[in-house]
């Protein structure tokens, strides 16, 4: 896809989210989703890597309009509880396109998810797959490795996954209690900027796959996670450039053997659809001489900007007095909590003129923003998503 091309289609949906806001007005802080866009970046990514099966990410934003167009369109699910699993049936998914991907599950969990038909499941330790051998009996199972996650803007650390040659004993198990031993999966680190990050984890299960075919036990599939980018603020390489460094790694480590292939992208599927429209509650100094103002807008850290937490998304934003002088600015959230703070390492100059009452628009927020909002800290209501 040209840049350009890109370009445009950004702005378009942009207008289209702001044609919304101007004719409705609803109240702030709320966030547009951009259906239109939903369905361009899952063509998208089909498109790039057309031998891929692609499982949406539900919790990057789980709005029901969502996973219904996705359905439609042939999406198939990463899930994470029952809850999850009941939106996509409703919307429209059928449980064998469902993959309930969080290694950390209750049993009764993994009972229900059986009961309504799923039949694929992650894990990365022996109690789970036990788990999921008891309750979801003959089902599938995709052993998660840990992976390095350089590169990434959100490292996922060492919660999940295990050492290769646990996940190939844990598969051998697997098969031993009567489930599918279907393959490996891991997570390369979510807005991964590197497109060779996968590298690594292809490598490993392509090791896994010859282990257990010495021992007779074909496994068939490597699920690549998540971690496609979305635009915030700085470049990132294209779909194209990702798709090439992914099936490279296929080839370089598979050879005529290639596996089914997953992946489950989250915000490269629901960020740049959605924006989020704030308040300015406040501008204020907190001394004479300081050069910066502090800005508050209604929304902040607990009502959707999750994200911000350490500054490691930094979203653009537009505000209704752009094209004025501007000056260097904190920008925090409405709560009473000291953590509430947005912005005040990263740089941003907003407009001079900026008062309360004025619009901040975030860009690009249509992931990790609804789905990570609390129920009612502070008494501030959860972030209202309207779907266009
Ligand atoms: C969160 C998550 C994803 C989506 O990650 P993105 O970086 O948003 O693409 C995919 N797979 C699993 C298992 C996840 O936990």
């Amino acid at each position: 896809m040209a840049e350009s091309f890109a370009v445009d289609r950004r702005a378009e949906t942009e207008a289209r989210i702001r044609r919304f806001l101007d004719r409705e007005k609803p109240q702030t802080p709320c966030l547009v989703i951009d259906l239109q866009t939903v369905r361009e970046r899952y063509e998208d990514i089909t498109t790039a890597l057309p031998l891929v099966d692609v499982f949406y990410a539900v919790k990057s934003n789980p709005a029901p309009e969502v996973v219904e167009l996705l359905a439609a369109q042939g999406s198939s699910f990463d899930v994470a509880s029952p809850a999850e699993i009941d939106l996509c049936l409703a919307r429209g998914a059928k449980p064998e396109t469902i993959s309930y991907s969080n290694p950390i599950k209750k049993a009764a969990d993994v009972a229900y998810a059986y009961s309504r038909g799923v039949r694929l499941f992650v894990s990365d330790s022996e109690q789970d797959v036990r788990t999921v051998a008891a309750h979801a009996p003959g089902s599938s199972v995709l052993l998660r490795i840990l992976v390095h996650s350089k590169g990434s803007t959100y490292p996922f650390g060492r919660k999940f996954g295990c050492d290769p040659e646990m996940a190939a004993d844990l598969l051998r198990l697997a098969h031993e209690l009567g489930l599918d031993p279907c393959g490996v999966a891991f997570h390369a680190g979510s807005q991964q900027l590197d497109v060779h990050a996968w590298d690594g984890g292809i490598a490993d299960a392509a090791v896994i796959a010859a282990k257990l075919r010495a021992d007779g036990i074909e496994i068939s599939t490597v699920n690549l996670g998540g971690g496609l980018p979305a635009v915030y603020q700085e470049a990132t390489p294209s779909l194209t450039e990702f798709a090439q460094g992914i099936e490279g790694s296929l080839r370089r480590h598979f050879g005529d053997a290639r596996p089914r292939v997953m992946i489950e992208p989250g915000r490269a599927i629901s960020a740049e659809a959605g924006m989020i429209r704030s308040e300015v509650v406040l501008v204020s100094r907190k001394s004479y001489s300081d050069e910066r103002r502090w800005v508050y807008i209604d929304i902040g850290r607990y009502q959707g900007l999750a994200e911000t937490e350490g500054e490691a998304i930094a979203y653009a934003l537009r505000t209704s007095r752009d094209g004025g002088p501007v000056g260097p600015v904190v920008l925090a959230g409405p709560t009473c909590d000291a953590d509430d703070v947005i912005y005040q390492h990263t740089r941003y100059d907003l407009p001079l003129e900026l008062e309360a009452g004025d619009h901040v628009d975030i860009l690009h927020a249509g992931a990790y923003t609804a789905s990570y909002s609390s129920v009612c800290f502070n008494g501030f209501p959860p972030l209202a998503t309207y779907c266009i």
